[in-house]
């Protein structure tokens, strides 16, 4: 049997056994009873046995004698005194010559039957005495007798049921009770106090002994857990106030550590794509403010140079310290050893040296009397990723300068004849278009010089290809004498061409150097036997351009002077050589020299 939420109901064990033992009583009363009620039965038939023995032994000889003499009063005297007994309801004597008598109150059915035997006669029957109990009295003996039995055993088995009620309360339902609220009041976040159940004497421990040792030590269990668990929070609470304290440390460290990676990161990025001339004092002012910063009285950067040193680079001193980092000597003890190292006060006193070195590099950065700030060791990391942002920025600049010099030098190679020195065909067109514009913008005129070595093929036939180019070479030399002013530009435009742009000459004046150049050529005497002149000579168209037509492009324009340069270096050479042929602006003007 269960109930709505599926558990037994609550039964007492002391009522479940008291029930027990009521119904195991009842039922010995039953039975008792029963056993009493046959014994009562028992006991009666053998009384009524007795009885008939009795009767047989006492009455019946008499009764004889009696009836053989025929003697009424005494028979009636003897059948009063048989219905005097209190189980005798009535009688009735039946004589041979056919007498009845009668005595008491004979029922309907006959109980005994005892036959009268004559006492002389052997054997001879002369009547029969017929006996009727009262049933009346017997059965209300038996059933007083039987109930007597029963109420006396009744009585005990109530006071024996009392004595056990009495028994299990005291000795099993109160110390039960008591365990079950205690069990009821355990629970693993309290203590709990020691169950004490007061208990009859006994001689030995019975089964709640054994379960008040198992709840004592459930108890002590239980303290112990709580015991634990109290000095558990104790050391939590304790932890997490340390915690907090850690906490606000390692934020405060955090924040510092931030300052100074956005200080180091604000450093490089304003750095990094510094022009060189101010990279030194970006460089002193960075090292001051770093100094500043981890509380140092001096910073420096020092580099391993070509010629096999160490040299200070870049040096920040407070005042009062003007020895520090001031000889390059302070560093001779500074070990060459590849990868990083911090060296502190070993080479020098009172430094903290983080240097990194390669093959082909050394890079150290120093800190004077800062030892205070920089010893512990997330400290000593900061100072290696500064040594590095530092070293890598130096190494940077290094590298941007080199490119610089490539760069120029490239720029300068794309822009010179290789042979000569002289400017190329290429620039050559550059520096037209701009002195053109120039020209445009002043108004001023423009010349151009077309120069051609006069039978060169010759020369290279007859004295070989290499001293061809060392006389291109010398008459480079000449070309470039001759032009001193700024813009004017002398280039050789390939082969033996040469060519030569003369901002602000009127035609005039670019005949004038044409013609100091011819004459500087011819004057050098350069051997040619393959030449009508026996030495090397030039030949020279010279074009101007007034500077009027501004609604023209340039190159246009250009277009049109070096045709007409062109053309008039034809007509000299048409006009048989070593000479100058000079027009402006298309107006054909032809000067033979020799
Ligand atoms: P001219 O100009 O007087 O009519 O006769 P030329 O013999 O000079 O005729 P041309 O201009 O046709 O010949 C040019 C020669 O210049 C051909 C070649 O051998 C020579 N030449 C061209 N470039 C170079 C060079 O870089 N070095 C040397 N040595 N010779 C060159
Ligand atoms: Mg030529
Ligand atoms: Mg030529």
């Amino acid at each position: 049997m269960t109930d709505a939420a599926g558990q037994k109901p609550f039964r007492s064990i002391n009522r479940t056994l008291f029930h027990q033992v009521i119904v195991t009583a009842v039922i010995a009363v039953i039975v008792v009873s029963l056993l009493q009620a046959y014994g009562v039965y028992r006991a009666e038939a053998d009384q009524s046995r007795n009885l008939r023995d009795t009767l047989s032994r006492s009455y019946i000889p008499s009764l004889g004698l009696a009836l053989k003499k025929s003697d009424i009063d005494d028979i009636r005297q003897q059948l009063s005194n048989i219905v005097a007994y209190p189980d005798i309801a009535g009688v009735v004597l039946t004589g041979a010559p056919g007498t009845v008598l009668r005595a008491g109150l004979p029922g309907d059915a006959v109980d005994v039957s005892l036959p009268v035997i004559a006492p002389s006669d052997a054997g001879e029957t002369i009547g029969d005495l017929s006996v009727y109990f009262d049933w009346g009295v017997i059965r209300h003996r038996i059933i007083s007798r039987a109930l007597q039995d029963v109420l006396i055993f009744s009585v005990f088995a109530l006071l024996f049921c009392v004595v056990i009620y009495r028994s299990l309360q005291r000795r099993l339902r109160r110390p039960l009770q008591q365990i079950v609220r205690y069990s009821q009041q355990l629970s693993p976040r309290q203590y709990v106090e020691p169950l004490v159940i007061s208990r009859p004497e006994r001689a030995g421990n019975d089964e709640i002994d054994l379960v008040l040792q198992g709840f004592s030590k459930l108890g002590d269990g239980i303290n112990h857990y709580v015991r634990e668990r109290d000095l558990a929070m104790e050391a939590l609470a304790r932890e997490r106030d340390q915690l907090d304290a850690r906490v606000r440390e390692r934020t405060e460290e955090i924040r510092r550590i931030n300052n100074y990676l956005e200080m180091l990161s604000r450093l490089s990025m304003s750095m990094v794509d510094l022009e060189p001339s101010r990279q030194h004092i970006a460089m002193h002012e960075a090292l001051e403010e770093l100094a500043t910063k981890v509380d140092a009285r001096g910073c420096g950067i020092a580099a391993f140079t070509e010629e096999g040193g160490w040299r200070w680079r870049f040096v920040w001193r407070a005042p009062g310290v003007d020895s520090v980092f001031s000889d390059d000597s302070q560093l001779a003890g500074l070990n060459r050893q590849r990868g990083w190292s911090v060296d502190e006060n070993k080479t020098l006193p009172d430094t903290i040296l983080c240097a990194h070195q390669s093959d082909h590099h050394g890079y150290v950065l120093a800190f004077f009397d800062a030892s205070r700030k920089l010893n512990a060791a997330v400290e000593r990391r900061l100072l290696q990723m500064t040594s590095e942002v530092f070293f890598k920025l130096i190494e940077r600049w290094r590298n941007q300068r080199e490119l610089e010099n490539s760069r120029r030098e490239l720029f300068h190679l794309s822009r010179t004849d290789h042979l000569t020195g002289l400017a190329n065909r290429r620039y050559f067109d550059e520096a037209k278009l701009i002195e053109g514009r120039r020209a445009q913008r002043s108004g001023g005129p423009v010349s151009v010089l077309m120069i051609d070595v006069d039978f060169f093929k010759a020369y290279n036939d007859l004295y070989g290809h290499g001293r061809g180019d060392d006389c291109l070479v010398q008459l480079a030399a000449i070309l470039g004498h001759y032009c001193r002013r700024a813009g004017e530009l002398p280039a050789r435009l390939g082969g033996e061409e040469f060519a030569i742009l003369l901002p602000e000459h009127d035609i005039e004046s670019a005949r004038d150097v044409a013609e100091r150049v011819r004459c500087a050529v011819a004057d050098l005497g350069i051997t040619h036997e393959g030449s009508p002149l026996n030495y090397v000579t030039v030949s020279i168209g010279c074009a101007t351009w007034s500077g009027d037509q501004r609604a023209i492009p340039v190159h246009v324009i250009f277009e049109t002077l070096m045709t007409d340069a062109d053309r008039r270096l034809y007509e000299a050479k048409n006009a048989g050589r070593n000479c100058v042929v000079a027009q402006v602006a298309r107006t054909s003007e032809q000067t033979p020299s020799g």
